[in-house]
């Protein structure tokens, strides 16, 4: 990938992060993230109408912090790029047009990024990763099993039929009353539990590249409405996430030996949990497969994975207009 060579500007608002970040190619100089978790920790779930709102209070002073933190001048930058699908779409336009406002006053080039592509080529921030490869994207919207051909060139080869890995973790964590956001919740309430005490449902019948963990969040529920007060919490959160890292890394081998790929990624907020890293990474390693995971906060949503990929598309002189619109749904 080449990219521009001045440093460009990251904007990310798609869900519950407000992120801006200055990249300059495969360097990041900032890459500052505030987050809205305590806002909607009170929900249990993300209201679109309170992250748009907290994005417009949040979005200046997070830019302000970006160029502070990379000592950067703001009339240094060369170039702005902003997440403008998919995601909340409330969300998404405070993003859109600050960095439509931005690029207009200081009259620099503005490309809108689409946030998967941002997650997929997260790998490439600090690793060189081979192509073809498979790249298992799993965050709070998005369960997908991609191969990337290369740079720009995706094929979906899975993707989840009902919720997302994330959202599955999140709800299972308000069921079993572990609050939000449940990822970290139930990795940190596992560590007590045992993994084989409660066998749940795998969804799909293998083999396939798709997923599906509505049963499995219907299980858990079931569950603490089976066994009441003497469940042992500790050990349904095991249970629940060896699952998910069970399917998760199965499918992801399968679609690898199906595509006859060498090497794996492991991108989105879902790739923090380090069970599913160690399973992932174990079978990876049984099965002569490279395996390349961000950095954690590369993983979780962050503007610096949009700046990158602004940072290559611009190079290849691609622009976005001020009429640019925003995208609540949209594939790579
Ligand atoms: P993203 O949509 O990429 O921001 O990722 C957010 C999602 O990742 C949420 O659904 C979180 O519950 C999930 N997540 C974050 N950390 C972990 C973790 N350690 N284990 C499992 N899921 C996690
Ligand atoms: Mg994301």
């Amino acid at each position: 990938m080449t990219y521009l060579s001045g440093p460009v500007l990251g904007i990310e608002t798609s869900c519950d992060e407000t992120s801006a970040a200055v990249v300059t190619g495969r360097t990041i100089h900032s890459n500052v993230v505030t987050s809205q978790a305590d806002l909607h920790l009170r929900w249990g779930g993300i209201v679109p109408e309170a992250a748009a709102r907290k994005h417009a209070e949040a979005l200046i002073p997070t830019i302000r912090e970006s160029l502070t933190i990379a000592d950067c001048d703001i009339r240094e930058i060369a170039g702005i790029a902003v997440t403008n699908r998919p995601g909340l779409v409330g969300a998404l336009s405070v993003g859109v047009t600050g960095a439509k406002a931005l690029s207009w006053a200081l009259e620099l080039p503005l490309i809108a990024v689409n946030h998967l592509e941002g997650h997929v080529l997260s790998s490439a921030i600090a690793d060189e990763v081979p192509t073809p490869h498979i790249c298992l994207l799993v965050s709070g919207g998005h369960t997908e099993l991609i191969e990337v051909v290369q740079p720009g060139e995706y094929n979906q080869i899975g993707r989840t039929i009902d919720d997302a890995a994330g959202e599955a973790f999140d709800k299972a964590a308000r069921v079993l009353g572990l609050g939000y956001p449940g990822g970290p919740a139930i990795e940190r309430a596992a560590r007590q539990g045992d993994p084989s005490r409660y066998s749940l449902p795998r969804g799909l019948q293998d083999p396939t590249s798709d997923f599906s963990f509505a049963g499995l969040k219907t299980a858990v529920r079931r569950l603490v409405e089976s066994e009441g007060e003497s469940l042992d919490v500790p050990s349904a959160a095991a249970s629940f996430q060896e699952t998910i890292a069970a399917v998760l890394t199965d499918r992801t081998i399968y679609a690898c030996r199906e595509r006859g790929s060498m090497a794996v990624t492991l991108v989105g907020g879902v790739a923090a949990n380090s069970r599913l890293r160690e399973c992932l990474a174990a079978k990876c390693l049984a099965h002569g497969l490279a395996l390349y995971v961000p950095a954690i906060d590369l993983c979780t949503d962050n503007a610096a994975m949009i700046a990158h990929v602004g940072s290559w598309r611009l190079a290849l002189g691609e622009r976005s207009g001020a009429d640019s619109d925003v995208e609540a749904v949209s594939l790579l």
